[in-house]
């Protein structure tokens, strides 16, 4: 919030609202005698006292005393402590602690104000939201109306925000949003709060909320809870006691309780894998899921949860983007209110000092951001400081870590897992799960194989639709089409056939209730995500048909519908034979090619061409590449197919995007998945396309599909490709359809034929090319070509 400059004298900081030249570029951390044991630098021949106060700061691996840099720590990692690099003449040093009290009186006048605004924020968000309660309960009891669920179907269907308002007689309305504040009316929101709880994770910024929310709000009002993963710092374990007696002692009345899954993680590493930055389900399964089911309310269901949280925007550029109250972030039930979000790393440990709260110790030894013992997001700066400090809770899964390298065969394990490699795990292959799923054909039957699947296989029938049957034979109702199923068993594998499923949405669907039914090992993940309380896990995953409103949220919160199917899948040979490539989610603007064509020798030399150089020009130049104009993004030389459509461009535009067209359909990965499988004279959805390209590429992630099938759609709706060469005619309600291009020149089925005996290398030309339905020629390019 603050600017933060040296102060020499005390050897602390000072906060400023102004920016000078003193001003430090990046919020430093106070340092300890305990890390600097752990560098070694009493034996370096430095002397410092082992006091409670700190001693120094830190700016990643720069150390500062009294504003003067001494050292550098250089090269650490999971096995290695760094190496000291000292700034000349501070190879000795004489260290005194901080003077903190002298610091936090310079720093109070600050230190008031960002305080005070934080308790203000708790209390008045408390208070709007705990109003709801009480308007909704008035609200229901005067008129019997629940104005929560109405806003909740207006905002459906009018696609705006809709506030609840109290009017001047004292009734309830529903008004949009915006309208409520131009009009100043006092908003009750529209989200009943069962519970306040302020998330307790044993590091610095929660530590700080919980403070702040005992000092805003009365203690009857919230409860503590701590999420223990199973893999917590030992210290983060101890704090928490400490904190619940610290706060036990001043509010009797305050609710501490801690959640944790039925399983031990340990387990979970050896079901599901060693997290990685893809494979994040360690968050899901240990943190939220097990929080999520302790907040159920009354008939299973997820209660609407407020939470205040530590979420700070210097942590990450992400979070930086982050609002201070967020509906719907995290989860769907839960409001996340942030009122440190703008609090910078110095403003918190001053707000510690100054309460002198219980610390925890893992940040005396070094360790800059609390979490698990080891986690795929950890630095290798916090690697090495758990292995030198807590070695023992490290040990059993860095065990796992280095057996499952082991499997890999890499030629240099210790350097694959210093350098974090194992954190990159995207596929489940040294895994080797005794479950399989396997798509036989997905046209015109949908035919899957399945190998020893975990639960029975119609478990999750019911999200997809209406359900009727058993795990031989049955259907299912999905939008107005019944699709039913028989189930063969051959050689001790499963097979479900579903004839005729001709919907991509459909097969998508069966495809991820299949996958949960293979791998569900009870993680508690998904369970969570139900709104209506119709799934529940343990003892036995099963779907309350009666509860049931078919949202398919269960089957929609993950990649193939469950967290351990997507961790143990292997990849699959149809996505490494052809890799999708993103466009920044632009798409070939006829605009953007019309300036390029006639300003093409200037064009990447000067900044006419009004796009901009972060986003748009990169995924103009892809484009280009992948019309085949340029050879290649970094060169962007044209080629001779880009010269002759360039110089043809101002008297037949019409055959320019129809080569270019013919040229996509070979270069550009997700327009060849549209050429070869969006089929002609066939009413297509919009979101029906994200669902085909994941049914062919499942191992891409569905952000990435999203973003691609965007940028896909905008080249289709912003250029001639679209209307003009009738690839997508757009219909009513996001629909659309592929039609045969009606006047299509000759000059473009000459080349498409061209193109197909240059890629096939073949001198010769058969009829029957023309007309192939499966062969990459004219017919897949424009539809029914001869009349
Ligand atoms: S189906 Fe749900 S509970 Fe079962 S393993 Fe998958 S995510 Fe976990
Ligand atoms: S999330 Fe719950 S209500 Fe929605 S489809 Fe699944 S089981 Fe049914």
């Amino acid at each position: 919030m603050y600017k933060i400059e040296w102060d020499k004298d005390t050897g602390g900081v000072l906060l400023s609202a102004k920016v000078t030249k003193e001003t430090l570029g990046i919020a430093p951390r106070p340092v300890w005698f305990e890390e600097l044991d752990l560098l070694g630098l009493d034996r370096l021949g430095w002397t410092y006292p082992r006091t409670e106060e700190p001693l120094m700061w830190a700016v990643n691996k720069q150390y500062f005393y009294r504003g003067d840099l001494m050292f550098e720590a250089k090269g650490a990692n999971i096995y290695d402590t760094p190496t000291i690099v000292f700034q000349s003449g501070k190879e000795t040093a004489t260290i005194k602690p901080i003077d903190v009290k002298e610091m936090l009186r310079r720093n109070s006048d600050q230190m008031f104000l960002i305080e005070n605004e934080a308790i203000e924020f708790i209390r008045d968000t408390y208070m709007a939201y705990s109003g709801v309660n009480k308007a909704n309960a008035l609200s229901k009891a005067n008129q019997e109306v629940d104005f929560e669920a109405l806003a909740e179907k207006v905002e459906k269907r009018t696609k705006q925000k809709m506030a609840v308002v109290k009017q001047d007689c004292d009734s309830f309305d529903i008004v949009p949003l915006k309208t409520a504040n131009a009009e100043g009316k006092r908003v009750l929101l529209s989200t009943r709060i069962d519970r306040f709880i302020a998330s307790f994770s044993g590091g610095k910024d929660s530590q700080v909320v919980l403070d702040l929310v005992t000092r805003a709000i009365p203690p009857t009002a919230f409860e503590v809870i701590y999420s223990d993963t199973g893999y917590e710092l030992p210290p983060s374990l101890e704090l928490y006691e400490e904190v619940k007696r610290f706060y036990g002692e001043r509010f009797p009345a305050l609710k501490f309780s801690t959640t944790s899954n039925h399983e031990s993680v340990l387990n979970y590493w050896d079901k599901i894998g060693t997290p990685s930055d893809t494979h994040r389900w360690c968050c899901s399964v240990m943190k939220t899921a097990p929080l999520y089911r302790s907040l159920k309310v009354e008939g299973n269901k997820q209660a609407r949860v407020l939470t205040f949280d530590g979420v700070r925007a210097e942590e990450s550029t992400r979070r930086s983007g982050y609002n201070r109250i967020g509906k719907g972030v995290k989860h769907s039930t839960v409001v996340n209110a942030s009122p440190i979000l703008n609090w910078n790393l110095v403003e918190i440990f001053l707000y510690i000092f100054k309460y002198d709260l219980p610390i925890n110790i893992a940040y005396r030894k070094g360790i800059t951001r609390v979490g698990c013992v080891i986690c795929p997001f950890s630095s290798e700066w916090n690697d090495m400081v758990v292995n030198q400090t807590f070695k023992f809770a490290l040990k059993p899964f860095l065990k796992k870590i280095e057996n499952c390298v082991n499997k890999l065969a890499i030629s240099d394990q210790d350097e694959y897992i210093k350098s974090g490699n194992w954190k990159r795990r995207a596929g489940g292959r040294e895994m080797n799960p005794d479950s399989a799923l396997n798509v036989i054909s997905a046209n015109p039957d949908l035919i899957i194989e399945m190998v020893n699947p975990h639960k029975d296989i119609t478990t999750w029938f019911s999200a997809i639709g209406e359900f009727k049957g058993n795990s031989e034979y049955g259907h299912i109702k999905y939008g107005n089409s019944i699709y039913s199923f028989h189930v063969e068993n051959k050689n001790h594998k499963l097979i479900i056939i579903f004839p005729n499923a001709n919907n991509a949405l459909f097969i998508g669907l069966v495809k991820r209730a299949l996958y949960k039914a293979v791998f569900c090992i009870n993680c508690e993940a998904c369970e969570v995500e139900c709104p209506t309380g119709a799934l529940s896990i343990i003892p036995e995953a099963k779907i309350n048909k009666s509860k049931c409103v078919h949202c398919q949220k269960c089957l929609n919160f993950h990649e193939l519908g469950c967290i351990v199917a997507h961790s143990l899948k292997k990849t699959t040979s149809k996505s490494t034979k052809m890799k999708l490539v993103g466009y920044n989610n632009f798409g070939l603007k006829e605009e953007w090619l019309d300036f390029y064509m006639l300003n093409h020798e200037d064009f990447f030399k000067s900044s006419d061409h009004g796009l901009n150089t972060k986003e748009q020009l990169p995924s103009f130049t892809k484009w280009l590449v992948h019309a085949e104009i340029l050879d290649n993004a970094k060169t962007k030389n044209i080629t001779e197919i880009g010269k002759l459509l360039i110089s043809i461009y101002s008297s037949n535009p019409s055959l320019v995007w129809e080569i270019i067209w013919i040229n996509l359909t070979y270069s550009s990965p997700i327009l060849t998945w549209y050429a070869q499988s969006v089929p002609f004279l066939k009413k297509t959805i919009d979101a029906e396309l994200k669902a085909m390209v994941k049914n062919d590429f499942p191992d891409t992630s569905d952000t990435t599909i999203k973003n691609i099938v965007y940028a896909m759609l905008r080249t289709l709706r912003e250029s001639p490709i679209g209307e003009d060469i009738c690839q997508y005619t757009a219909e009513e309600k996001q629909t659309f359809v592929r039609l045969p291009a009606s006047e299509l020149s000759r000059e473009a089925i000459a080349y498409s034929l061209y193109r197909y005996s240059e890629i096939n290398n073949s001198k010769e030309l058969r009829v029957s090319t023309i007309y192939s339905d499966t062969e990459h020629g004219p017919k897949i390019e424009f539809g029914t070509i001869l009349r």
